[in-house]
Formats: structure tokens, sequence, C-alpha cells
């Protein structure tokens, strides 16, 4: 460990994104949940226009069009939306804003690594809350549990989503706490809680537009939630780093959050080639969680995880494995295009 790094530097234990293949290296990938359709042509189109001199100036600080965007298609006021550099940047901003020593933050003991990461950073306690038997979120131990709450719906990587009602049922238990729900995958099949932030003052609902809108690259993240929420985070983010979204991203978010009919449709392709696939599987013996994502988190009673990843890599498929107490023999597979689908499936037939 360098002797120039401090404290904080010398105690993090740094989140691991999926591999991303070198220059040169054709995997199929999916193995960390992009989208396998381009973006919008409006949104491509919109990135064109405004590659020209006005780069030398630097972006508008509230990333004003991107957010009036987000507001108007979930008809929330202005002062309640934020936007940020990728949702990993908002959630950052949002351990910082709301999180420190004096409470516990309580998160799934199955979720997002990321959670326990930024808890690290700012340095606040947290707790895990075991995921049931089924690995559906336990909702009454967070009704229970005295802290701030963080809990992405869909879960990741388990698939699985909660209900509204269920939500809410939290925000009741937590008037004094923050809680969090980020909807990194909600379009793909799960109910949003936007609805609610009129109502709890204590919800920040975290998005992105990485995943159901192929916008990975740009990285664009949105939260809602509260004036007062919204407010905290702004504090940080001008604290931070004034310009979050560059002028390329802001416009390309415009572009994406208003092509609903292009959008609708590449989620209806992802949700159907998911269905089909985890069919499939389910025949081939595999145990598939019920997904409402980009992806199926599966297992088999008789076959490594591990070693059915290293099988697919070697035969150029790339698909995610996490190392983590209870979900080890688990794979997280990304839904790619149907072409892409078939080659993992007969790949995994050929396993046989
Ligand atoms: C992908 C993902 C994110 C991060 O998204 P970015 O906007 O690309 O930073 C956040 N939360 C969950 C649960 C994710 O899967």
């Amino acid at each position: 460990m360098s002797k120039f790094f401090n404290k904080r530097t010398k105690n993090l234990i740094p989140y691991v994104p999926g591999e991303q293949p070198k220059e040169g290296e054709t995997f199929i990938k999916i193995n960390t949940n992009e989208c396998p359709y381009p973006p919008s042509p409006r949104v491509i189109e919109a990135i064109c226009r405004s590659v020209n001199e006005s780069l030398r100036l630097y972006p508008a600080p509230d990333a004003y069009v991107a957010r009036k965007a987000f507001a108007n298609k979930h008809k929330l006021p202005l002062e309640c939306v934020f936007a940020g550099n990728g949702s990993d940047e908002v959630l950052a901003f949002s351990f910082l804003a709301f999180f420190d020593k004096n409470k516990k933050v309580l998160i799934p003991d199955i979720t997002y690594s990321f959670y326990t990461v930024y808890c690290d950073l700012c340095e606040v306690e947290y707790k895990k809350i075991s995921l049931k038997e089924d690995f559906t979120i336990d909702v009454d131990a967070f009704v229970r549990e005295k802290g701030n709450v963080v809990i992405a719906n869909p879960n990741a990587p388990t698939s699985m989503a909660l209900d509204v009602g269920e939500i809410e049922r939290i925000l009741k238990a937590h008037p004094e706490d923050v809680v969090i729900i980020d909807e990194a995958y909600v379009d793909f099949g799960a109910d949003s809680c936007i609805g609610l932030v009129d109502r709890y003052d204590n919800l920040l609902v975290v998005q992105t537009l990485s995943k159901s809108r192929a916008l990975a690259g740009m990285r664009i993240g949105f939260a809602c939630g509260s004036k007062e929420l919204v407010d905290g985070l702004n504090r940080i983010k001008d604290s931070f780093n004034s310009y979050t979204l560059d002028r390329l991203a802001i416009v390309a978010a415009e572009a994406a959050i208003k092509d609903d009919e292009y959008y609708e449709s590449v989620i209806e392709k992802i949700v159907s080639t998911r269905e089909r696939v985890k069919s499939e599987l389910v025949e081939l013996g595999y145990q598939v969680l019920d997904s409402r994502t980009n992806f199926l988190f599966i297992t088999h009673k008789e076959k490594n995880a591990e070693e059915i990843m290293g099988y697919l890599r070697a035969n150029g498929v790339l698909v995610r494995h996490f190392k983590t107490y209870r979900i080890d023999n688990y794979l997280r597979i990304t839904i790619g295009t149907d072409e892409e689908m078939d080659k993992f499936l007969s790949l995994i037939k050929d396993m046989e």
C-alpha cells in the first residue's frame, strides 16, 4: 500500500465492474446489463448537432433541458429532479448528503455491491437485511429495523421486484429516515414509485439512462424526491463538481427521454427475448428467478456456476458470476439480441 495514501484510500475496497473486452476482442457481451440495441436515432442526431464550436463553453450547471424532460415525463416539479453523471454518481452524492456515522443504513444482504462501497467511502455503518429464502426482499424486516434505507427495485442481481405498496410500507415506517429506491431496471417490468414522491418527503427515487435507454456510454442518471432532498443533492454537487453532465449528455438525455415510442419497442423486444430464454433454460433444468429486469439470475442444482462461466468465456461469451455467499452458484445473464441468446443457449446445450 502506498505511503502516500491517506487512511480513507487505504481502507477502501473498490467496486469491481464487469469485464469490458479490450480492443480487438470480440465477445458476446451479456455480462454488464447493457442494452443490446442502439440508442434512438434522435439521440444520435441530437449529439451530432451539438458537436460544434459551443463545446468550448461550459454546460448548464443545472442540466436544465435534461431535468425538464425528466420532470415532464414523470409530471414532477423541476425542483424535485436532480441529474448526475450516471446514477452511480447520483447514489454517491446521496450517501454523502444524507448518511453519516450517527445512523446505520439498511440494505439487503444480496444487492448492488456499490452500496457498501459507498458506505465505506462515506464512513457510514450499514446493516445487511437477509433476503428471504426465495430471494425476495424481507419487507417486514425493513419495516422493523431502524435506520436509513437503500433498496434496488427491481433488485440486482436477483432480478426480482417489490410492489409499490411494499415500498410504501417501508416509507411509512421510516418518516425520519431517507429511503433511497434505485430503479435502474424498473422499465423492464416493475412499477416505479415515482408516483409516491409528492406524498413522502423521505423518498428519493434514482433512475438511469444506462440500461433501458441504451446510453451506458453517456453516463446519465437522475434522482427525484422532495425539494428538500434535491436541495441536499445540489449542495453536495456544488461542493464537488458543478458540471456533472456535459453538453452532449444533456442533449442526449433530453432526446432519449422524449422518444418513448422507440424505447418502448426496444424494451418489448428485450422482455420477449427474456421470457423465451427463461423457458428454454427451465427446460434444460435451470432454476430461473422471476425477472423484472434485462437479465436472468440462474442456477443449476448439478452444475457449477463458475465452471459454466469459464466454459462460456472460452467460447466467446461473457456472463457475470459473483463469488459471494448465498449466490456463488448463480450466474447473471444479460438479455442480448435473439442471435446472441441463441449462441448462448446452444453453448449451454452443448455442455450437457
Ligand atoms: C447499472 C446500475 C446502476 C448504475 O447505473 P449508471 O447510471 O450507469 O451509473 C445503479 N444501480 C444499479 C442497481 C445498477 O444495476
